[in-house]
């Protein structure tokens, strides 16, 4: 496609695709081979080599997307997560992860570094001063993930960037719940984008997979480990991505724009004590995230007051549904301390701030109106029930 079609709903829409040359169908085929010829061609295609037609075209609508110059698509965010990891990473190197993370990667580093000689430790906060003090002269990889799973934590993306030039460190984001619509890493010089494309990029939670953006080289890189790891998608889902990435830009935007108006609803609601939402002028690094989000994200998370009980509460929703994953068109809530980061030890989760009764909101496209009906329905069920701890 011209290279001058810069805009985001462009991109989704167009950048990527398969072209339909035999019957000019409006959209990409599916190449469902898993087997193709060897001889006299430009090409050895294979699924696990992560270059069919529909792999290799996705790829390039991802690395668009995130302003990078190449891009690979995996079964899972955490394929690609650890697929990029254990690219770079060898025995004797040093990781050091971000404080806070979503559970699945935090269970990756505590389980699986050791058994390979991988030295990891985790910052004690998502400041640069946190990330400066705890790199070693074996660092190999910086983490981070920002906004963070579930606390919206915001880690200046350009300052850690630039740390990890400093030191010849490689910088790795996971950028699931912002997703390519409201920030672009590359932009502010980190190096690696990963991310749970299960999430905004699927859109509808009905498809798993995950995806890394990059340089050539370091595609290259991840490339060479990853065909022996083989956490390629297959073509069926690679497809169902492409279409669910259309309409990201439209979704993501109305994500956006209803978690403001929620957040700024719970931030004043007098049955809530806290709310994390990076939109929200009290949020401690709202000037970071002005500084490099381009919206802020459909994610929030919030505390109801003492008293009310959190699984109670969600038990009452009618609309909103208690739901293990996030970022589909529909809203859900979840406990992280039941799901996403139940993983991890009481103490550790303490340390990240993540109270029992936290309830992780991802806020869907519905009209913010219903959305505010039924959380004070559940509030009001719970009242003349006295469900109260
Ligand atoms: N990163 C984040 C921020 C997530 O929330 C998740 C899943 O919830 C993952 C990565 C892992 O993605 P997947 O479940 O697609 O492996």
């Amino acid at each position: 496609m011209n290279k001058s079609f810069k805009g985001i709903n462009t991109i989704c829409t167009h950048v990527g695709e398969v072209k339909d040359e035999q019957f000019k169908g409006a959209v990409s085929p599916i190449y469902m081979s898993s087997s193709y010829a060897f001889e006299e061609v430009d090409v050895k295609r294979y699924p696990r080599y992560f270059n069919t037609p529909n792999q290799e075209a996705l790829s390039k609508k991802i690395a668009a997307l995130e302003h990078a110059e190449s891009a690979l698509i995996f079964g899972s965010g955490m394929a690609a997560i650890s697929h990029a990891l254990m690219a770079f990473l060898k025995a004797g190197d040093h990781i050091l992860l971000q404080q806070t993370l979503y559970g699945g990667t935090y269970n990756f580093a505590v389980t699986q570094f050791e058994k390979y000689g991988i030295e990891y430790s985790f910052t004690e906060g998502w400041t640069v001063e946190d990330f400066e003090k705890k790199i070693k002269p074996n660092t190999k990889v910086v983490y981070i993930e920002t906004p963070s799973n579930p606390l919206l934590t915001i880690t200046d993306m350009e300052a850690v960037a630039n740390l990890s030039k400093q030191h010849g460190l490689i910088s790795m984001i996971d950028n699931t719940f912002a997703s390519p619509v409201n920030q672009n890493p590359i932009d502010f010089g980190i190096d690696i984008v990963l991310h749970s494309a299960t999430k905004y990029m699927g859109g509808h939670s009905d498809i798993c997979a995950g995806a890394v953006a990059a340089s050539k080289e370091h595609i290259h890189t991840i490339w060479e480990s990853s065909i022996c790891f083989g956490g390629s998608l297959s073509d069926q889902t690679v497809w169902l991505l492409e279409r669910s990435l259309k309409t990201m830009g439209l979704r993501v935007k109305a994500q956006n724009e209803n978690a403001q108006k929620m957040a700024e609803f719970l931030a004043y609601h007098q049955d809530v004590d806290a709310v994390y939402y990076p939109g929200l002028g009290s949020h401690p690094d709202h000037e970071i995230a002005k500084k490099q989000m381009n919206g802020f994200g459909g994610m929030l998370s919030f505390e109801l007051k003492e008293g009310i009980k959190a699984s109670e509460f969600m038990k009452n929703l009618q609309l909103i549904k208690p739901s293990m994953s996030l970022a589909g068109v529909e809203s859900t809530v979840l406990l992280p301390v039941l799901t996403s980061h139940s993983l991890m030890s009481t103490e550790d989760r303490a340390k990240q701030g993540i109270k029992d009764g936290l309830i992780r909101f991802s806020v869907g496209i519905e009209e913010v109106e219903d959305l505010i009906t039924d959380i004070e329905q559940a509030l009001a069920q719970l009242k003349s029930k006295k469900v109260l701890v």
